[in-house]
């Protein structure tokens, strides 16, 4: 039996990371970036007008006020997308639209607000700062610059910088695709009729689900029987994917038949891992397809996903980080436990002063999955101890992001005008 940590380190060290493919910034979104892009040009490209204005001279307009207007002449209309060929002479200005690029011997933009166009000519009634409303060639992005680094995780607003860069397909890593397979002679597929003693195969639903939930690609191959050379066939099946999961069959009982059939075909690394639920599980690779033989019971499949399935997923997506987010909490309520081993408790969390507590979500049995239903979060109780008490404090995984989310009053509050002081 080996703990948590030399499992997940085991495991890690075994992962490969898939190769890339070109998409398009369309399909792209969430996943990781597979090349630096380096800036081809600058953005801006060119200086242009921050504002509708007049396009100037700063020399010229010096002492300009509502009382003291000067008058410039006006060479041209200038909208945004087109050039001015012509330069700016001393008393003479261009009409220019927000994004057009500054004319030649302008250094300065007057806003629309502060003049009084006239047939031809214009006159100016202030005198801003010198180079006014002028948004500086390259001062978003400059020519040369890495803009996005090998890794970045593509969010909407790399998507834009993408674009702006005229980077219409990108180098990202491949999508995973995971096959699940679920074993026992006991199971009956989700839409087969009622069967006494039967069992309905909820794993391969509860595994997909996670499976998408870490981006990757989710591909059934069914219900193995309790056979070894069933449960072989069908692991070989699944080498047309990136990584097999089985649930069932890997304790040690007359049935479990994932082990042998794992020997059989390459390496099996490990089973075993000092953790409730969850304890029974296999880890090995087949011609480098990573396997994981995750447990029968509903929760001990899910909670083993989550701690070893999940990052390997990520790691071979490409993502640099691959752990769910950690929240200190307090314990409402005692929980005696075996020491040697890892516990993760299925809690909730809720605030009180500053501080989160975590309370149990009921049963801890493998097989409720009621409990794993109310869960926000998984606490962990360290292997080392025998009792953990109410009030001390532990880690847990958060599993549901909505945790941070706000109320409604708590947001608009955010936005409430500020008492002057
Ligand atoms: P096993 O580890 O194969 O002995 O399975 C343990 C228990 O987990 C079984 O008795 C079933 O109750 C349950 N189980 C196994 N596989 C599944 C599955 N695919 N879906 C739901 N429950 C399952
Ligand atoms: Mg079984």
């Amino acid at each position: 039996m080996i703990s948590v940590k030399e499992a997940l380190t085991k495991i890690l060290d075994q992962i490969p990371i898939l190769g890339r493919e070109r998409r398009s910034i369309l399909q792209v979104q969430g996943r990781v970036l597979a090349e630096g892009i380096v800036a081809h040009r600058h953005i801006p490209p060119w200086d242009n007008s921050a504002m509708d204005g007049y396009a100037l001279r700063w020399a010229d307009i010096q002492g300009a006020s509502p009382k003291n207007p000067i008058l410039l002449k006006v060479l041209s209309d200038l909208p945004a997308g087109r050039i001015f060929t012509g330069a700016i002479g001393a008393g003479e200005a261009v009409r220019i639209m927000t994004g057009a690029p500054l004319p030649s011997g302008g250094d300065t933009v007057v806003p629309v607000e502060n003049t009084e166009p006239l047939e031809k000519e214009v006159k100016i009634l202030a005198c801003p700062p010198k180079g006014s409303n002028i948004r500086l060639a390259g001062e978003d992005v400059r020519s040369g610059e890495c803009i996005l680094s090998e890794g970045t995780v593509l969010r909407s607003a790399h998507i834009g910088m993408l674009a702006s860069l005229q980077r219409s397909m990108v180098s990202v890593y491949q999508v995973p695709r995971v096959a699940i397979l679920s074993t026992g002679d006991e199971l009956l597929e989700i839409d087969q009729p009622w069967e006494e003693g039967k069992i309905v195969n909820s794993n391969s639903y509860s595994l997909a689900a996670q499976v998408m939930e870490c981006g990757a690609l989710p591909i059934q191959i069914g219900i193995a029987k309790d056979l070894p050379g069933e449960l072989s066939s069908k692991m070989r099946e699944g080498l047309n994917s990136d990584l097999i999961i089985t649930t069932g069959g890997v304790s040690v009982g007359d049935y479990d038949f994932v082990k042998t059939a794992l020997k059989e075909l390459g390496a099996m690394n490990f089973w075993k891992v000092a953790m409730r639920p969850g304890q029974p599980q296999v880890f090995g690779t087949i011609s480098g397809k990573p396997l994981f033989g995750l447990p029968g019971n509903p929760v001990s499949a899910m909670v083993s996903f989550e701690l070893f399935v999940r990052p390997s997923i990520l790691k071979m997506s490409g993502h640099r980080q691959l752990f769910r987010p950690i929240l200190p909490v307090l314990l409402e309520e005692e929980v005696r436990k075996k020491v040697g081993l890892t516990y993760f408790i299925r809690c909730r969390f809720v605030k009180k002063e500053g501080r989160y507590w975590a309370i149990t979500t009921g049963g801890q049995g493998s097989g409720i999955l009621s409990s794993m239903v109310k869960a926000q979060g998984l606490l962990i109780l360290p292997e080392g101890i025998s009792v953990a008490r109410a009030g001390e404090e532990f880690k847990a995984i958060v599993l549901d992001p909505s945790i941070f989310q706000t109320s409604k009053e708590g947001y608009l509050s955010l936005f409430a005008p500020e008492e002057k002081n």
